[in-house]
């Protein structure tokens, strides 16, 4: 006999009375039917209901042909009456998030005609799938019309209309569907075939953020968040501005321009502080002309600067050129130029004396040593 599905009766009913009809025992736990429950089963991309049922925790819920199968962590007897309760803070979560959708997907279908071809409910995000583009520009349009819908609090009707009846009614489906077909409708924004639980009346969806919308397959893919997640979400990217408008001293709702000119400042100054090291680099160069072979420790450079100022040099004093940065305790790195001899079996030895790491080429080498600037000036004066 089939279940009597209390969920549809009542979206709001989270405790019941019931009577176990069954329970199997599988490698997954026990499988028990009810004659009546209010825990949805998986289905129109909106995930079971858990809870508690009797003295058993119910971890997942599946319909096969009109029965309701719960899957629990321990087994009920057959023909007691139990009292089932489901967790109500996931189910209503899964409410907003699902009438939030029905109503973004009818306003994309009024506009565009387009049809939502896949919809998944993750633990932060829903995903939409759209089966046609749908331009940027007007994301905000459907968003200020999705939370009017919110606004006017509209109830959330279902129905099964009669074999006569349903060629009338104008709903989206993904499918041709057998009679009887259950239609929900949100008036004035949206009527859909769907097997879902909803909230009774739209105000319940608290708020609707559509927060992204790219490209995908011959359409859209697009992410929204509704109610108590749209608020948490929505509070964590308050308190990231916050922390923008501070270090950037701008106004909460000048900060997008203020980390603009922030990046330009960036940009120039990147390009004053290498024409700088340019010219300093020149400068040590010079004062190292005709020395022969140079032993330096540059301030703070990286790996590619301290081979640029090894080059300058190694053009400069006509022997070799050993540039170095870093700090005892952290190391540093190196580059070794000659511009006519070679540096391999200098740089060879320097690794082995100085446990470092690198390679080259006769007129080059690089690396680095785990070493003090001590030790790199004693290995050098030997
Ligand atoms: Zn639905």
């Amino acid at each position: 006999m089939e279940t009597l599905k209390l969920y549809y009766e009542n979206c709001h009913r989270r405790e019941f009375i019931s009577t176990v009809t069954s329970c199997r025992e599988a490698k997954e736990g026990f499988w028990v039917t009810l004659n009546a429950t209010a825990f949805y089963p998986e289905g129109g991309g909106q995930d079971y209901d858990t809870g508690i049922l009797g003295t058993a925790r119910v971890l997942a819920v599946r319909e096969e042909e009109g029965i309701v199968l719960h899957l629990c962590d321990s087994p009920l007897a057959v023909d007691t009456i139990v009292e089932g309760r489901v967790d109500w803070e996931k189910r209503f979560d899964l409410m907003q998030q699902h009438t939030g959708e029905h109503i973004v997907s009818g306003i994309i279908h009024k506009m565009f005609g387009s049809h939502n071809v896949g919809f998944h409910m993750g633990s932060d995000v829903v995903t939409i799938d759209f089966d046609a583009p749908i331009p940027l520009e007007i994301l905000p349009e459907i968003e200020r019309q999705a939370n009017e819908a919110v606004f006017l609090n509209l109830p959330v009707l279902c129905s099964y209309p009669s074999p006569e009846e349903l060629p009338q009614v104008q709903y989206r489906t993904k499918k041709a569907l057998p009679w009887p077909v259950r239609i929900v409708e949100i008036p004035g924004f949206d009527t859909c075939a769907c097997c879902g639980v909803h909230v009774a009346n739209t105000g319940e969806i608290g708020y609707i953020k559509i927060l992204s919308c790219i490209k995908f397959h011959e359409g859209v893919r697009m992410e929204m968040i509704c109610g108590g997640r749209a608020v948490t979400y929505m509070g964590k990217i308050f308190e990231q501005n916050r922390l923008v408008s501070q270090a950037f001293s701008a106004k909460l709702l000048e900060t997008g321009s203020a980390a603009q000119r922030m990046n330009e400042t960036f940009s120039e100054e990147k390009f004053r502080a290498v024409s700088l090291e340019r010219r300093l680099f020149d400068a040590i160069a010079r004062s190292f002309r005709d020395k022969g072979d140079v032993v330096y420790f540059g301030e703070a450079l990286d790996s590619a600067t301290v081979r640029q100022l090894a080059d300058k040099i190694a053009d400069s004093c006509g022997g070799t050129a050993a540039v170095f940065s870093g700090k005892d305790g952290e190391g540093y790195s190196f580059a070794l130029v000659n511009k006519s001899g070679d540096v391999k079996a200098l740089g060879l030895s320097l690794n082995e004396a100085l446990s470092g790491r690198g390679g080259g080429k006769p007129g080059f080498f690089q690396g680095s040593v785990k070493a003090t600037r001590n030790e790199i000036k004693a290995f050098f004066n030997k």
